[in-house]
């Protein structure tokens, strides 16, 4: 297929396995960007011989420039850099793969340029929203849905009329501690909160499957995306992660999408849209498989999806104080600083010291970002 893409966090689990879709499809890649992971970057440079790469340390930048600096491909630096990535006249679509809220502005940015946007990047949705679907719309931007779940709906609604649906479903697996209660789950530790038993991913997306505020934030994403309000999304928990969501119609008809659990086919999807291609994937075979089951969420144990689902009818800048909150919390666990239910506590504190300003733009977002910040760091 002739594509050209640029990706926006090629260093990380998504932007691993997009590469690899791109290799698989024969996709041209013009843009890559990295935090500071550059002997992982400087591998993809020499691969697909980007015309970009940006990096967003300026002294890490420089390294990699002299490393790479008969490649071809121009070293950029800092958020200026990325969005530079983000916004290339050339590219077709880009991939936001960047983790946590630092990916918006270079999303809003590809947005502005009308790009079609593969999103995986839930941050963007869960702090903008409004904000984004209106530039997305008012720039003739397509956005479309990486998150298997989101995918998945997508596609549940593909040829049919919105009008009909009486409901979304989004499944969880429930990670690694389904099953426990509020109490057990004060002593688990680290290691133990980053073996996910169905997903490889990052380790800030893994804890948040931990402690359900994943699927809290996918809820908020989809409310965005779908345009529907939050009494029309509803949460079950199917641990084996085969069906990856559905939409229920208001003639009863349930439309579910399935697949192996692996990134690169929604990832795929979401890059070739609407057309469809083979590839070496692993097939699901439900003979396999085995039971499908299915749960109600635990909120008393997993106060994090509860918490998210507030956020959401507070409406406003609450969502982004959650995610702030969420952030600063999962950082100070990865560094073993706080306990796991710590999590929801400092979430919760957060969100209770916040005025929600109900109409902001973009700078509003990112001063209550910083504020929830600061806020979450001092409760800890
Ligand atoms: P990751 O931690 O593996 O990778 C993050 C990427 O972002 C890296 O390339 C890193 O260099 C870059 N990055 C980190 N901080 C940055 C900053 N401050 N500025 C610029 N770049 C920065 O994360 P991931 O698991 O690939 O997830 C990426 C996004 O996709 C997240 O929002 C996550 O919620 C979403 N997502 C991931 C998966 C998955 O399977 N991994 C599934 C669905 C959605
Ligand atoms: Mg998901």
């Amino acid at each position: 297929m002739t594509k050209r893409i640029s990706i926006l966090g090629s260093t990380g689990s998504i932007g691993v396995q997009t590469l690899d879709v791109a290799r698989n499809l024969g996709l041209e890649v013009l843009g890559l960007t990295a935090n500071s992971n550059i002997d992982l970057i400087e591998k993809q440079i020499i691969e697909f011989r980007p015309r970009f790469a940006a990096i967003m340390d300026e002294k890490l930048a420089a390294d990699l420039g002299k490393r790479v600096k008969n490649s071809g491909t121009e070293v950029l630096y800092g958020l200026e850099g990325v969005n530079i990535v983000a916004a290339m006249d050339e590219v077709d679509t880009v991939v936001s793969s960047i983790v946590g809220i630092a990916g918006l502005i270079p999303t809003l940015e590809a947005i502005r340029k009308g790009k079609i946007i593969a999103l995986a990047n839930k941050e963007t949705l869960v702090t903008a929203g409004q904000i984004v679907m209106n530039e997305a719309s008012r720039c003739g931007a397509r956005i479309i849905p990486v998150d298997s779940e989101h995918s998945a709906i997508f596609q549940s609604l593909m040829g049919n009329d919105s009008r009909g649906v009486s409901s979304i479903i989004l499944t969880a697996s429930g990670g690694p501690f389904r099953g426990r209660s509020f109490d057990e789950l004060k002593q688990v530790t680290l290691e133990q909160a980053l073996k996910h038993p169905n997903w490889s991913m990052g380790s800030k997306i893994t804890i948040d499957s931990a402690t359900m505020m994943n699927k809290g934030l996918e809820v908020i994403e989809a409310r965005w995306l779908f345009g529907l309000g939050p009494d029309k999304i509803r949460v079950l928990i199917h641990p084996q992660s085969i069906i990856h969501s559905m939409v229920e119609y208001i003639d009863g008809s349930v439309i579910a999408q399935l697949g192996s659990p692996d990134m690169r086919i929604p990832i795929q999807f979401a890059i070739t849209y609407p057309e469809r291609f083979d590839n070496g994937f692993a097939r699901l075979n439900l003979l396999e498989t085995g039971k499908l089951t299915f749960e109600k969420p635990d909120l008393a144990a997993f106060p994090c999806l509860r918490l998210a689902c507030e956020a959401l009818e507070a409406g406003g800048t609450m969502p982004v104080a959650l995610n702030a909150a969420n952030e600063m919390a999962v950082s100070l666990f990865l560094n073993k600083r706080i306990a796991f239910t710590d999590i929801p506590s400092i979430i919760e504190q957060t969100m209770g010291k916040h005025n929600v300003n109900t109409n902001p733009c973009i700078n509003d977002i990112i001063e209550v970002d910083k504020w929830a910040r600061d806020v979450a760091r001092s409760l800890s």
